[in-house]
């Protein structure tokens, strides 16, 4: 399944916060925000993470914007 209603950036966030995710309902469109400071492997790992919470619907009860979770270390 292809997924393209998301979008991937990156920001300087804490240490402790691997990254977090938020969804605009009325778009059907997320965002995956990562935290630039850590490694790409890291970073690779939490994209795959929420990912897999989008392809799964996970987050598709929700009716509001925001943050859906936010993946701490
Ligand atoms: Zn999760």
């Amino acid at each position: 399944m292809m997924i393209d209603n998301y979008i991937m950036i990156y920001k300087n966030l804490p240490f402790k916060i691997n990254g977090f995710i938020m969804y605009d309902a009325e778009d059907n469109y997320y965002t995956i925000v990562l935290n630039s400071r850590l490694s790409f492997s890291e970073n690779k790992k939490t994209f795959e993470h929420e990912l897999e919470h989008i392809l799964n619907g996970d987050f598709l009860k929700i009716k509001n914007v925001g943050i859906m979770e936010a993946s701490m270390r």
